[in-house]
């Protein structure tokens, strides 16, 4: 990306420049100048301001980019394989998947997930990668390049597995103490602060208390958070009493190993009872629902309005591509609502303008942004998008709020400013030829899955070269 960022200018639109906390207003004017948003207002009262990029947004809505809590770009080349298996299983079959990358096919997927997320209006994605170590090369690597090259604000949480777990994805204690402070060196807060690193236990099971202590001493050490699945289903209780040996939930384990809190962030939650929620409330830990995949799995999913009556701070996440085949917070927010009102039998449990802040403002402040992006306000880093209003589904729009978490959907998204980059124009990514990287992908995943020996049901025909 540029160092130098281009003055941006959008006015004609409707602005919602704090989804969930203000109303709208009509012809609007935004103005960037060095990546950071100095006037968002009406264009009647605008300052004088001439723009290098000039976004005439006239039937469009111009609101905060969507913030992405929890995905596995790692998995994307597993879409659509094994996708009436339980949770466990299918982990299984996708292992081998990832087993096969080399760092440019890794790369490549990667990037696919970033567009994916951009074109979806994400333009903040956290991607919990996990993957052997199995070269003289770095598999965060690839993940922090994609966000690099993509522009996509990008946090890889890097996922540890130190025990019982496909022995080639284990490491040892001092190789996480490595490997963190290796990448905390190289990436953490690059390219002005767009790319961050967070450290992630990847199963509860996985970890040995020693470990779970390292990584709160790591995550000290660096500044990092921690993120993590959490109770993603019940098979997660029963898995933590047979390897710890006695009968703890998920939630008071993290308690008792210093994991809880407000640097740490509770993926899933899908089989917490009150008290853990409770638990959580007290340590202030940050939660991530991602209620489409809780669905896609049939093992239950969380009762959203007890956490929100526990005061908790919750973000969404779409999880991985490869579990619910989307990067659509759109799909996310409304899946969020609709399993909150079944859970609870209360149309009311989760509304629309708490599920727009989950997605921007309160979702920034789970992954420690909320200073930085989720408003459009002076002072914020400009991450926008604008959304086509024209659109038969769209229309008519009484109430934009309720338009846009219950029947928008990620492909209405027209532009995206990133970091004050134009990264997307008119749905046209701009950072990267997205017609060339597809047909990179297609070739890379059938390399992938061919390596693998995963055995394909359809193999798409590739173009000529
Ligand atoms: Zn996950």
């Amino acid at each position: 990306m540029s160092d130098v960022r281009p003055t941006i200018r959008l006015h004609g639109g409707v602005l919602l420049a704090a989804p969930g906390e203000a109303g709208t207003l009509d012809d609007a004017e935004v103005q960037v100048t060095g990546g950071e948003i100095t006037y968002a207002g009406p264009a009647d009262q605008a300052p004088d301001f001439t723009a290098e990029i000039d976004i005439p947004a006239a039937g469009k809505l111009i609101m905060p980019g969507l913030i992405n809590g929890h995905s596995h770009l790692c998995m994307i080349f597993g879409r659509t394989l094994g996708a009436e298996l339980t949770l466990l299983e299918w982990l299984d079959r996708e292992m081998p998947l990832i087993r096969s990358f080399d760092s440019d096919t890794l790369y490549l997927a990667e990037m696919l997930g970033c567009i994916e997320n951009i074109r979806n209006g994400n333009t903040t994605l956290v991607e919990n990668i996990f993957a052997p170590h199995a070269g003289d090369w770095a598999p965060e690597d690839a993940a922090f390049r994609a966000m690099r090259d993509s522009g996509i604000r990008g946090i890889v949480a890097r996922g540890f597995t130190g025990r019982n777990f496909a022995p080639d994805f284990i490491e040892t204690g001092e190789e996480q103490i490595e490997r963190i402070g290796s990448l905390a060196e190289t990436w953490k807060g690059t390219e002005d602060g767009r790319l961050g690193l967070f450290i992630s236990p990847l199963l509860p099971w996985s970890m040995t208390p020693e470990h779970f202590r390292q990584t709160r001493d790591l995550a000290d050490a660096h500044g990092l958070m921690i993120h993590q699945h959490v109770a993603e289903s019940p098979e997660f209780n029963t898995k933590i009493e047979q390897v710890f040996g006695r009968p703890v939930r998920n939630v008071e384990l993290l308690h008792e190993m210093g994991c809880l809190g407000p640097d740490v962030q509770a993926v899933a939650v899908s089989d917490l009872n009150d008290r853990e929620i409770e638990l959580l409330a007290e340590t202030d830990t940050r939660v991530i629902f991602d209620p489409q995949t809780r669905l896609f799995w049939g093992t239950g999913f969380p009762e959203i309005k007890k956490f929100l009556d526990a005061g908790l701070t919750c973000g969404l996440g779409s999880n991985g591509p490869a579990a619910n085949c989307g990067q659509d917070l759109f799909e996310s927010m409304k899946y969020a609502c609709a399993t909150a009102k079944t859970a609870a039998n209360d149309p009311q449990a989760l509304t629309r303008d708490r599920a727009l802040r989950m997605a921007t403002s309160e979702g920034a402040s789970v992954l420690g942004l909320g200073d930085t992006v989720g408003r459009i306000a002076p002072g914020q880093r400009a991450d926008i998008i604008t959304i086509d209003l024209l659109q038969p589904h769209l229309m008519p729009t009484f109430d934009i709020e309720a338009a846009l978490v219950y029947s928008a959907r990620g492909a209405d998204v027209r532009d995206s400013i990133i970091d004050g980059n134009l990264v997307m124009r008119d749905r046209e990514i701009l950072t990267v030829d997205e017609a060339a990287l597809l047909q990179e992908v297609a070739v890379a995943a059938a390399t992938v899955v061919a390596r693998a020996g995963v055995d394909a049901p359809y193999a798409p025909r590739l173009a000529a070269e």
